[in-house]
This record gives structure tokens, C-alpha cells and sequence, in this order.
């Protein structure tokens, strides 16, 4: 079986990844998902959390993504995301400002809709200060 396949990662914003690699990790509903070559086609539901890459030299990166999809064929993976950050990319400064604001509207408590947007308003921001926080690379 191959081992390596596609993997292309895309936010309405820009290509952020798309090279062959060995494994991707990605952080679906259910908890961390680890997807290697020869994979049986599915659709993954992602969440807030890192998505991990290991590159062709046996090395990984590690990004902060936020929800999305990624689309599993045995030779491919087409991830599509809301936002993607590699850790030398994100402002630590701004992430820490988001998670103040999302937490001070958690606490107001407004409505519903509020409370989720002000819950993954502050998922994104704990996972940007996770990854800046262990450094550039894994
Ligand atoms: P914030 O929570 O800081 O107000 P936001 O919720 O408006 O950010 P997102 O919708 O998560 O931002 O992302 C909007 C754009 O800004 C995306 O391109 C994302 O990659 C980028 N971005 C958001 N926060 C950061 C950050 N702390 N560092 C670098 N880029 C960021």
C-alpha cells in the first residue's frame, strides 16, 4: 500500500496546505482522528482543535484550525476550513483578546446563539494559544 497520499487543505481565504504527506490528525466531533493512506472513503465533521501533518521526511506540523471538513479518499484528502493558522502565522496578542471577549459574553449569558458563537469564538482562540505556546514545530 502507498504511503503517502494528497492532502490539500483550503479556506475560503486561501490554499493553506496541499502537498503529499504520510498522516494527517484531525480533530473531529468525536475526538482526534488519525488518517493514513489507503483510507476507505468518508466525510469527517471537524471541530475547533489542531490539525497535524506529517510531511514526507517522517517530520510533523501542526496547525489551529477551526470547524470544517475534510473528505477521505484512499489517495487524497481535501480538508475545507473555516480558518487555518501555522503557529508563526498567529497574532498571541489578538488570540488572547478573543478569549477575554468570548469569555466576558459567555458570562452575559444573551441568548442561545450567542452562547455558541461565544463558545467557539473562544475554542478558536484556546487552540491558538495552545499551538504558539508549544512552539513552531512538533
Ligand atoms: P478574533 O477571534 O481574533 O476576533 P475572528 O473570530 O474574527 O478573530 P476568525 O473568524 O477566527 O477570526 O478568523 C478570521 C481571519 O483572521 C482568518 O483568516 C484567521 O486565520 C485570522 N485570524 C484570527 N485570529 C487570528 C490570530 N490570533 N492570529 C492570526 N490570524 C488570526
Amino acid at each position: 500500500m502507498a504511503d503517502s497520499f494528497h492532502i490539500s487543505v483550503i479556506t475560503p481565504k486561501h490554499t493553506f496546505f496541499d502537498q503529499d504527506a504520510r498522516m494527517l490528525v484531525v480533530e473531529a466531533e468525536d475526538g482526534q482522528l488519525g488518517i493514513l493512506p489507503g483510507h476507505e472513503p468518508m466525510v469527517v465533521s471537524m471541530i475547533e482543535g489542531t490539525l497535524r501533518i506529517q510531511l514526507l521526511d517522517g517530520s510533523w506540523r501542526e496547525a489551529a484550525a477551526s470547524s470544517g471538513f475534510a473528505t477521505v479518499l484512499p489517495d487524497e484528502v481535501d480538508v475545507m476550513l473555516q480558518t487555518a493558522e501555522w503557529p508563526e502565522d498567529i497574532d498571541e496578542n489578538r488570540a488572547r483578546e478573543a478569549a477575554r471577549i468570548a469569555r466576558e459574553r459567555l458570562r452575559q449569558q444573551k441568548s442561545m446563539q450567542e452562547y455558541h458563537l461565544a463558545r467557539t469564538m473562544l475554542a478558536r482562540a484556546m487552540v491558538r494559544l495552545r499551538i504558539t505556546s508549544r512552539g513552531h514545530n512538533n
